[in-house]
């Protein structure tokens, strides 16, 4: 079992082995002082394993209530954390007591908002089942819900105070929700190091895998907790990705973005000189590996517009991240109405096709 601790203002660990889920009650009882606790999950993954993980809970001493939603990010809303809140206080939990997230990215960010407001903060697991969760969600205490006008809008830092990895639960998830797991994972290898990026080509192991992505984001999110600065560097991919999600309808899902972001990054970054040659082309074939799409239909342009009505943007400016050697990116700060011209160069090789 790997055991990598994030040094937050209260630091925790994430533990990565097969076979964890079933011990998740004797772990949280060593990381926290509740003995109530909610298991929060969506409807797919309820039938698959959450009464492995209740027994869990409970042969460790806790009394368990459980609280399912439907999958999707329609169900992402103030209004699922609000029956679940409403849950908590029926089932009796106090602020000393215990939220479980068992689920994917989205289970993992209502519950952390949910533990959040609940009497004001209470404490949460995470017990990520999907890739996307295990490398990239249950890390770093980001959590939200959407509101009708976007996605995430709605949300508050909220460290979890142990994060439970068990990769044997990944052989029931599809393989195109693996696939979005795998376009983070390639993204940490464009950041974290030729080292990092190598292990990605390597493949294989995948306990092994999910720890060196984890010990990356650790590292990241340790050193800047609220997004200040160096986690910035996570939104690799992000902004056009976003942008290209928006203007789909989001029939494009988040990871399909983020590839696609990325090899509009990469290339322009290319373009411009700002980045060494082949860096795009070596991220291209490993996202291809994937069966990830490294191309789209909207025009740079549209991207660019799509782009500039995200309200992370701060004034004027907007900070791209974009690759600049193997396994390193930087932010790069553009002028708002250099932004289209600056993609341009994608069209008719990853935009516009
Ligand atoms: P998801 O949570 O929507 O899960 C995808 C699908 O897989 C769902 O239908 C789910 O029921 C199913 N599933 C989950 N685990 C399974 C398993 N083991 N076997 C079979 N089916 C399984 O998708 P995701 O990609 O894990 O997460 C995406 C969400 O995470 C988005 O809402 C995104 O905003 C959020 N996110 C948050 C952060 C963060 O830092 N907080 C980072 C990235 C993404």
């Amino acid at each position: 079992m790997e055991k990598i601790t994030v040094a937050t203002g209260i630091p925790y660990h994430v533990m990565i082995g097969d076979g964890l889920l079933s011990r998740a009650g004797e772990l949280a009882a060593e990381a926290v002082k509740g003995r109530r606790v909610m298991i929060m999950t969506d409807d797919t993954v309820a039938p698959l394993y959450l009464v492995r993980v209740e027994e869990a809970f409970r042969s460790a001493g806790f009394t368990t209530a459980s609280f399912s939603f439907p999958d999707g990010e329609d169900h992402k809303t103030l209004g699922t954390a609000e029956k679940a809140l409403e849950a908590a206080d029926a089932a009796g939990l106090t602020r000393g007591d215990l939220f479980a997230a068992l689920g994917g990215g989205l289970v993992g960010d209502v519950t952390g908002l949910t533990a959040a407001l609940y009497l004001r903060g209470a404490d949460f697991v995470q017990i990520p089942t999907t890739l996307l969760a295990m490398v990239d969600a249950s890390v770093g205490g980001k959590t939200a819900v959407n509101l009708r006008t976007g996605k995430n809008l709605c949300g508050a830092f909220h460290q979890p105070r142990l994060v439970l990895c068990d990769p044997e639960v990944l052989k029931t998830l599809p393989e195109p929700v693996y696939a979005e797991g795998m376009a983070e994972v390639i993204k940490h290898g464009a950041l974290g190091g030729e080292a990092l990026l190598n292990r990605i080509i390597a493949g294989g192991d995948t306990a092994g895998l999910i720890a060196a992505n984890v010990r990356f984001k650790s590292s990241i999110v340790s050193r800047d907790e609220k997004e200040s600065g160096l986690r910035q560097l996570l939104n690799l991919g992000h902004t056009f990705g976003h942008a290209a999600e928006k203007l789909s309808g989001f029939t494009i899902y988040h990871g399909e973005g983020v590839s696609i972001g990325l090899m509009i990054a990469a290339f322009a970054a290319e373009a411009h000189g700002l980045c060494e040659k082949g860096v795009y082309t070596e991220l291209r074939t490993l996202l291809r590996r994937e069966n990830l799409p490294v191309t789209c239909a909207f025009r740079a342009k549209d991207i660019a517009a799509a782009a500039m009505n995200d309200k992370k943007r701060r004034g004027d400016r907007i900070t791209l991240v974009l690759p600049e050697k193997r396994g390193m990116s930087r932010l790069y700060p553009v002028e708002a109405g250099r932004l289209a011209d600056f993609i341009a160069c994608c069209d008719e090789e990853v935009t516009g096709l």
